[in-house]
């Protein structure tokens, strides 16, 4: 096992993976800006070491920095968590050639799951079902488009093969519009991403956001963990997430997730990983695979009893898995709600000094938060502040608990969206499961 891994990300992210490597014995080292001297994983770190000022780009995503800092303190290996530089090929890279461990998958494997074309080729490679589509990157040949969209039938989206974060999309609803939407996107994509690579896919109309958690160590192995719904979303950023997904039977669960086991072992890849599908009329269809431990990994964690980021350093130091498929099973329901620095209504960020904080507690309640009383949330990042889990034998004690830790719970001097996680879980059609991607936004009125 690692002796010191240098954790190159911050906020909660940050302390949950302290948190695994103290229970493995692993020492740590925290990085920060200059404005994040008081997380509180900075603390509670063997060591630490300032990286640069509070922009991200001259800290969190300096990677001379983050790899002088594995250097100063002779840590073994780096855990990118999420966001910042978890998905960037040339990061694991040069991490990999400074003679550190990446604690992820192989750059190559990020480079094809972060081109969206490479990443559906390989997914029909290894029978994991897709969008119907161009299978393929859109040409200059209009005719070849048009009958694409033919065969595909209105309405079709075009993505940019190298899109992300919800950018980089246009719903084409009829042909005569088809010719022109393409251009535009082609050179939207070719502004924002450097890349003008678009392809054409049906674009589904009412589906789920349902998404497969995966573990696969270096010796060939790979197991599921079953899927989470992450259907509440408002801007394609996920609010509420839980596990099981409502509706979805067992033997599906094994049919959609042993063929992202399998599709990992024929990638070779290594390490955690989320195969994200939506789900319409009993059917998956695969849109993105991402090569990181995800925000929603905790509902997983509770409903499995595995804990996801353990075992990923565990793979990355080169161990097998410690689990095999028959050893995973399914256990309550669990559901996460986001809490955001933000206005509830607005959804502005709201940063400044958490002047007083009660967590809450109670049988079934986990929150995972960088948060205390007097920390002062900084404006220059995610205005996430927190995860709250609620774990229960059945979906409706998961809610019930959730409605009760959600009126415990105290954060004041900022505001947050705790209010509209109430109203969410408190809504009927939520109480019901299974709602659609678009269920938030026009229940909040804005579609
Ligand atoms: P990104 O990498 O930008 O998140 P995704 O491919 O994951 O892009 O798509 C983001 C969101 O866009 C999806 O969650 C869904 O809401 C919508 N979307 C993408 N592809 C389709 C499709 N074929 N049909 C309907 N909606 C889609």
């Amino acid at each position: 096992m690692f002796e010191k891994v240098v954790i190159a990300n911050r906020g909660e992210i940050a302390l949950r993976v302290l948190r695994a490597c103290r229970e493995m014995g692993i020492k740590t080292v925290a990085v920060h800006s200059t404005a994040d001297r008081d997380l509180k994983h900075v603390r509670l770190a063997d060591e630490s070491v300032c990286i640069g000022p509070p922009s991200s780009l001259e800290s969190y995503l300096n990677i001379p920095a983050l790899i002088c800092a594995a250097e100063l303190t002779n840590a073994e290996a780096i855990h990118p968590g999420y966001g910042f530089l978890s998905e960037n090929a040339e990061f694991a890279e040069q991490v990999d050639s400074s003679g550190f461990k990446f604690i992820g998958p192989s750059a190559a494997a990020i480079r094809t799951m972060g081109d969206k074309v490479a990443a559906i080729k390989a997914m029909k490679e290894a029978s994991v079902p897709t969008v119907p589509g161009s299978d393929g990157p859109l040409t200059d040949d209009n005719n070849k488009s048009l009958e694409h969209g033919r065969n595909i039938g209105y309405p079709v989206i075009i993505k940019a093969a190298g899109g992300g974060g919800g950018r980089g999309m246009r719903v084409v609803n009829s042909e005569d519009e088809l010719v022109n939407s393409i251009q535009l996107t082609r050179s939207e994509a070719g502004a924002a991403f450097n890349n003008d690579i678009v392809y054409m896919e049906k674009f589904l109309g009412s589906p789920r956001h349902i998404e497969i958690q995966i573990l696969a160590d270096s010796h060939g192995n790979a197991i599921h963990l079953g899927e989470r719904d992450c259907s509440m979303q408002r801007r394609h950023q996920k609010v509420v997430e839980e596990a099981p997904a409502p509706g979805i039977t067992a033997a599906q669960r094994k049919t959609i997730g042993e063929r992202c086991a399998n599709a990992c072992i024929q990638m070779g890849y290594e390490g955690a990983g989320t195969f994200e599908f939506l789900y319409e009329n009993g059917e998956f269809y695969f849109i993105e695979m991402n090569t990181r431990i995800q925000v929603e990994h905790p509902v997983t964690e509770m409903v499995t009893w595995v804990d996801i980021i353990k075992e990923q350093i565990s793979i990355a130091a080169g161990n097998p898995l410690r689990y095999k498929q028959e050893d995973i099973q399914i256990h309550g329901h669990a559901i996460e709600c986001r809490i955001n620095a933000e206005d509830s209504k607005t959804f502005l960020p709201s940063p400044g000094k958490i002047t007083l904080y009660h967590a809450p507690g109670g049988p079934g309640v986990r929150m995972d938060s960088h948060i205390y009383n007097g920390y002062t949330v900084p404006p220059y990042y995610d205005s996430m502040i927190g995860k709250l889990i609620t774990y229960g034998n059945s979906r409706e004690s998961a809610i019930a608990r959730m409605n009760g830790a959600l009126s415990e719970i105290v954060i004041d001097g900022i505001k947050t969206n705790i209010g509209l996680q109430q109203d969410i879980l408190s809504d009927k059609v939520f109480a019901e499961g299974g709602a659609n991607i678009h269920y938030l936004e026009q229940k909040l009125g804005l579609s």
